[in-house]
């Protein structure tokens, strides 16, 4: 018996892949889809192969299918036609996923014109593992066909004139929140961790900008060391200004105040500020004060009091370059008493109480909670 050998027979059609601008053509219609149904059924039509016609209509249309509480797209057969509908008052993304969904059933002949059952479609019908099996083929389509490629670029060359536009904006939107600014160089001796100098990058910035800045990380990222970053580049700027004006430490000292918690008053002159002497940070000049200093004020307060050879404690906050307020929510209660003495003084213009000393820098707060 002779083998009957089938040749000829035209090899699979392979997937034909969305080009990089096809989805970006996408994405700019999705912006406001209800605008433009028209270019949304080309758009689409150019990429699946739907062999009868169909529209694609807003659901405000009525129509013939029962319609399901929880369904947000559905496909109604009319005799020459297939009608699409999506809700589209759903977020953009949910829109063009279930337009795929809805063109992958077309494309499979799930709907066709003139036939008595339409299909609907919920958000759940896009899950990995749908329900219905219509829906897991229609899933399986989109996968095989749709799947956006992530594309990695090396160049400049490699990327479109929008991707150039985009990368001049974030550069501009960087340079205003600061990612572009350098800390001093000896923060990257201190601080080898990228993402604490980055927020301390950011940080400084904000001082820079507005006198004051919030770090708001979570337990564990390492704030105490973004903020003794920050110390080590204003300590650093100001070694510089004093070389750049022949002045003496003396004459300028660089003041820090902590503002902390009873409890880790010591840890934070132990473990924190002690390595801070190795990259150009006064130790002589930064003082840890508890929040609870700044609670109670009274004439004999230890806060008022000066030693023979040393400023009070109150006088040192007063005239610190750089002020950190550590676990800064103690301070949000803005009829306690240690907020509006730290307002206050913060306020203060600060050649008043001691006026004797000049020089003095922009005084800077930034608080960690
Ligand atoms: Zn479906």
């Amino acid at each position: 018996m002779t083998p009957l050998w089938v040749t000829g027979l035209p090899p699979a059609p392979s997937p034909r892949r969305p080009e990089p601008g096809w989805w970006e053509q996408y994405d700019v219609l999705m912006r406001n889809p209800r605008e433009a149904l028209n270019e949304l059924q080309a758009h689409l039509a150019a990429q699946f192969d739907i062999p009868f016609s169909w529209v694609i209509a807003a659901p405000e249309s009525s129509f013939a299918v029962p319609p399901e509480a929880s369904a947000t797209a559905w496909l109604v057969p009319e005799a020459d036609r297939v009608v699409v509908a999506v809700d589209l008052k759903q977020p953009a993304s949910l829109v063009a996923e279930m337009l795929l969904h809805l063109c992958a059933h077309l494309t499979l002949g799930h709907v066709r014109p003139g036939d008595a059952r339409g299909h609907w479609d919920a958000p759940a019908s896009l899950s990995p593992t749908p329900h219905r099996h219509w829906d897991r083929e229609a899933g399986a389509y989109v996968d095989a066909h749709f799947a956006r490629s992530v594309r990695r670029v090396s160049t400049l060359e490699e990327c479109s004139p929008r991707e150039k536009a985009w990368l001049v904006l974030f550069d501009h939107i960087g340079r205003m929140v600061g990612q572009q600014r350098t800390l001093h160089l000896t923060t990257e001796a201190y601080q080898a961790a990228a993402y604490q100098r980055q927020a301390a990058q950011r940080l400084v910035a904000q001082l820079d900008e507005y006198g004051g800045a919030m770090l708001c990380d979570g337990v564990g990222l390492g704030k105490t060391y973004v903020a003794t970053t920050v110390a080590v580049h204003y300590a650093n700027q100001w070694w510089d200004q004093l070389t750049d004006t022949k002045r003496s430490a003396t004459d300028d000292p660089f003041r820090i105040t902590v503002l902390s918690p009873n409890s880790v008053v010591s840890t934070w002159q132990r473990e924190a500020i002690a390595p801070l002497a190795a990259y150009g940070v006064p130790l002589a000049t930064i003082r840890v004060i508890s929040h609870s200093k700044l609670s109670r004020i009274v004439p004999s307060s230890d806060i008022l009091t000066r030693s023979r050879t040393a400023i009070s404690d109150m006088e040192h906050l007063l005239l610190s370059d750089l002020v950190v307020a550590d676990e800064a929510h103690n301070f949000r209660s803005i009829g306690a008493r240690r907020t509006t003495v730290l307002r206050d003084l913060l306020r203060c213009p600060t050649s008043a109480p001691v006026g004797q000393i000049e020089g003095l820098h922009e005084r800077r707060m930034a608080g960690s909670s």
